[in-house]
């Protein structure tokens, strides 16, 4: 552990919208931010394509070179971007203390926790190598560069159904691969798909592979009860099977819901901790967009920044 310990205004954990956004808010405010990357600098729009439903681009924008601009947006007003990972945080002291890489410490004022989310995956070959030729975790997103194809969607919770309704409305078939018989979403949103002339549920039905080299092609698929194999001529892949945010080193710390994501006082993002703010994914398991993680960073920093002024700290 390194024996000098810095003394900061605001700590910012994350870098993907909601982290630089909650920088370039609180870094224009004066308040000096700190900014730790965290493992995946950028976030989860590095591993995606085009990003078309962002506001402010026209004509689209790769997803990485989108967080490069909000980096260096967050740095032109003196946000010092960092890359580490925060291993350990310990709240229960005013200021706050953060440990990075289990060797630098940081005693923060303000904490802004924008850790974010992580899709989860079926974990084969063939959806990592195309993953971004055709295969998303997110129909929203990527739904659009589908339109009047054929697509899959693996799932069957509400995520699942919502996204194949969307699908539905601008593809021209969407197969849903359900694993069991039957479905874990709510009753209204499993009768919408049933109801749905465009989307054929394959019920005990599991990914074999995704075909294609360089793009998504087709699907083989099984059937678990009869083992019996077939193949689907598809253009989209899109894996809905739940998302785990990236708050496991606040577990026991910072009061979540029962799947881990940070509750926060509504219409803020006010956690239970003072001076704790957390923005993005890892409170939010219902919008999951950039826009709105980037909103809710801006609410982070201005929180934050009010918070410092009642406290007296600026
Ligand atoms: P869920 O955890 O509810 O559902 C995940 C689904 O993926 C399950 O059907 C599960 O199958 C399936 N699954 C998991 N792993 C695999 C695998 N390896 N292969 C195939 N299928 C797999 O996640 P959601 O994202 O759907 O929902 C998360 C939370 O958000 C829920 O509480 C949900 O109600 C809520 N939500 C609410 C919405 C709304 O109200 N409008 C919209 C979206 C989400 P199995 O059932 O067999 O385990």
């Amino acid at each position: 552990m390194s024996s000098e310990i810095e003394q900061v205004k605001v700590l910012i954990i994350g870098s993907g919208p909601a982290g630089y956004t909650a920088a370039i808010y609180a870094a224009r405010a004066g308040l000096n931010p700190i900014l730790y990357t965290g493992g995946q600098p950028g976030g989860q729009l590095t591993i995606t394509t085009d990003v078309e439903n962002y506001p402010g681009y026209p004509d689209g924008i790769l997803g990485p070179e989108m967080m490069e601009d909000f980096r260096k947006q967050a740095e032109r007003f003196g946000t010092q971007v960092r890359y580490g990972l925060v291993t350990k945080v310990d709240f229960s002291v005013s200021p706050h203390k953060v440990i990075v890489d289990d060797q630098v410490e940081i005693q923060a004022d303000t904490v802004i926790i924008s850790t974010g989310a992580s899709a989860k995956w079926l974990g084969i070959e063939s959806e990592e190598r195309l993953n971004g030729k055709g295969v998303s975790a997110c129909a929203v997103c990527d739904g659009f560069f589908f339109r009047g194809q054929d697509v899959a969607i693996v799932g069957a919770g509400d995520t699942a159904c919502e996204e194949a309704s969307y699908l539905a409305n601008i593809c021209s078939k969407v197969y849903m691969l359900i694993r069991r018989d039957e479905m874990r979403a709510s009753q209204i949103m499993q009768k919408r798909v049933m109801n749905n002339p465009k989307i054929e549920i394959l019920w005990n039905t599991e990914t074999d592979e995704i075909l294609g080299e360089n793009e998504v092609e087709g699907l083989r698929v099984y059937n678990n009860k009869t083992k019996e194999k077939k193949e689907l001529k598809i253009s989209g892949f899109f894996v809905a099977i739940g998302h785990e945010p990236n708050t496991g080193i606040f577990k026991g710390i910072i009061d979540m819901d029962e799947n881990g994501y940070i509750k926060t006082i509504p219409g803020s993002t006010k956690t239970n901790i003072e001076g704790v703010f957390a923005c993005g994914d890892a409170q939010d398991h219902i919008y999951r967009q950039a826009v709105t993680a980037a909103g809710t960073g801006c609410m982070a920093a201005l929180d934050a920044e009010r918070y410092l002024a009642a406290k007296e700290l600026v």
